[in-house]
């Protein structure tokens, strides 16, 4: 059994920045299943919303956040995580992280941040670092990391399960001691214990067929936690951004809404603007009636994608602001300063997860959660863009804040072995049991499994939904978790399948979770019930595993 300190699932930039400031603290693992850089963290374009010029206000942030979130944000929520957003950005800032900067507008102004514009935001308030912003952060965090001999990285290491005092069967509330992981390379599943465990494990992307999410965003915190008696809300709020890449070779591209904040318009195939008909914001209107208008006008047309047009702009403006868009949709033989771009929607963010108060607490007995993977009341029905990297920056900090309080850091206590003194008695933890089968021709069932749920939801319970789909769906992941239930305890586990359980589980939330709202709000809506009901503004979705966690 390996000790530490703190458990760190997960190296975006809630579970790098929440390691950097316990390190002080203690000794750190930060377990992630793949390259330590490899993230929805690492492919975020746009950037991070705060107010940071004299033209914007906390108040214009918090009501643009709470008109995106259609009634269901808490407000009280929303203010802090605005309202404590400069103070991190310029913490990132001192870390070494380099935003877009320009000339003042005034001669001899000097230079001051870029700000960029997004749908839903009444104000330019976009810290950005060019379009690659996420791959700076993660560039910045982990140089700082790379500098603190307590943090110890496992790269290609999963977080398979929690395991927690109910799963051990001790009396008293439910707790955390720490994580089953497998690591990958040597096929051996580790058990890791900490009084400390952070869930940031990202979000649940890879659940739907079309996604901008990159592989790893198969929602094993939300399953994990579920599994261990937590609280889980909001899970059908799934955002899909309206515009990625269309492309029968481009997997998963983005193309930031950033493009249509700096004047990139919506048009059918045949060239004709449709956004005037929706909303008065046209191709800047909120992410989820951009996304149903290019449904609604695909399924009219019976065209599989439309087009994102920013010709009218100089192509030396477009080339400087949008290298990385420009440069991939030039490897794809599109030259975007003269054509418009081909684009569809497809999964993007989860607005639900794991219950948190501010300070990523989740009901469980040292097991918090930070980032994308934990529902806040932040986001509400539908996330502003950019307030998700804002939110984690955020709540990784309060969190740390929290664990931390009343301790003294391990470099002032004098302890030479931070790890050895663990402040609450770990119970002896059994090791992880697993099948033995390892048959290589049933591996074509987890594959089939693994398309045939990303299709059903994709087709069932996507940007439009109706009852009868999302009860065929409910049907269909039934069966499938059946399945996957009996595979799961005779064979070896791989990754593969342990993400194939995971999607399941999470492919389920959302269903249960979109049939207990009967109504159209944010993202969620439903042909059944085309409008909201004031009833149920401001109340989540709250499911919780029923019987003993496992
Ligand atoms: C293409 C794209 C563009 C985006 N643009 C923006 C933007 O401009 N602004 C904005 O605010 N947001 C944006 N977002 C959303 C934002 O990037 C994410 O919400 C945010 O980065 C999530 O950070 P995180 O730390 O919570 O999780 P992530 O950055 O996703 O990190 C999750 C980590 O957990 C690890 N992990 C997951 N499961 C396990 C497991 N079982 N065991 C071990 N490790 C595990 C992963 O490998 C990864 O290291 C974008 C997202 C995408 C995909």
């Amino acid at each position: 059994m390996k000790q530490f300190d703190f458990l760190v699932l997960g190296s975006g930039i809630a579970g790098l920045s929440f390691a950097l400031k316990v390190a002080p603290f203690g000794r750190v693992a930060i377990i992630t299943k793949k390259d330590r850089a490899e993230s929805n963290t690492n492919y975020a374009q746009g950037g991070i919303a705060a107010v940071t010029s004299k033209e914007d206000s906390f108040e214009q942030h918090v009501r643009d956040t709470l008109e995106a979130g259609a009634g269901l944000c808490k407000e009280a929520v929303v203010r802090t995580i605005i309202e404590e957003g400069p103070a991190r950005i310029t913490e990132l800032i001192e870390l070494g992280m380099h935003f877009s900067e320009r000339e003042q507008s005034n001669p001899g102004g000097g230079r001051e941040l870029d700000l960029g514009k997004e749908g839903g935001h009444s104000r330019r308030r976009i810290l950005h670092a060019k379009d690659i912003t996420g791959r700076e952060i993660e560039r910045a965090l982990l140089a700082a990391i790379a500098e603190q001999s307590q943090i110890e990285i496992f790269e290609n290491h999963f977080a398979i399960d929690l395991i927690t005092s109910q799963k051990l069967g001790l009396a008293g509330p439910n707790r955390c001691f720490g994580v089953y992981v497998l690591d990958k390379a040597a096929r051996e599943v580790e058990t890791f214990a900490a009084p400390v465990t952070i869930l940031a494990t990202g979000g649940c992307g890879k659940v739907y067929l079309y996604t901008t999410n990159p592989d790893i965003a198969t929602g094993d915190g939300v399953a994990m936690a579920y599994r261990a008696g937590a609280a889980v809300a909001n899970m059908e709020f799934i955002q899909f951004h309206p515009t990625c890449l269309y492309h029968p070779r481009a997997k998963s591209f983005l193309i930031s809404e950033a493009v249509r904040g700096e004047g990139g318009v919506l048009k059918t195939i045949e060239g004709r603007e449709f956004m005037d008909h929706y909303h008065p914001l046209k191709s800047l209107a909120p992410r989820d009636i951009v996304a149903r208008a290019i449904d609604t006008e695909m399924k009219k047309s019976g065209s599989d994608h439309v087009l994102l047009d920013i010709t009218h702009k100089p192509a030396a403006f477009i080339i400087d602001r949008f290298p990385n868009i420009y440069q991939t949709c030039l490897s794809f033989g599109i030259d975007m300063t003269k054509e418009p771009v081909p684009v569809v929607p497809a999964a993007h963010y989860q607005c639900g997860g794991v219950v948190t108060n501010l300070d990523g607490e989740s009901g469980i007995g040292g097991l918090y959660a930070a980032g994308e993977v934990a529902c806040t009341g932040l986001h509400g029905a539908n996330r502003l863009a950019s307030n998700s990297l804002l939110e984690a920056l955020v709540c990784a900090h309060r969190a740390a804040v929290r664990v931390t309080a009343n301790k003294e850091p391990a470099v002032v206590s004098g302890r030479d072995t931070p790890g050895a003194a663990l402040p609450s008695p770990i119970p002896q933890i059994p090791p992880w049991h697993s099948g033995k089968a390892n048959n290589p021709d049933e591996m074509v069932v987890v594959a089939h499994n693994w398309d045939e749920i990303r299709r059903l939801m994709w087709d069932y319970v996507g940007i439009v939904r109706t009852n009868k789909r999302l009860q065929r769906a409910q049907k269909r992941l039934a069966n499938l978790q059946d399945e996957i239930r009996e595979y799961y305890w005779d064979f070896i586990v791989t990754s593969d399948l342990l993400e194939l359980r995971n999607i399941a589980t999470v492919s389920e939330l959302i269903v249960a979770s979109a049939l207990r709202r009967p109504e159209s709000r944010g993202l969620n809506y439903n042909l059944d019930y085309p409008n909201p009901d004031p009833n149920l503004a401001q109340r989540d979705t709250v499911l919780r595993r029923a019987g003993r966690a496992n």
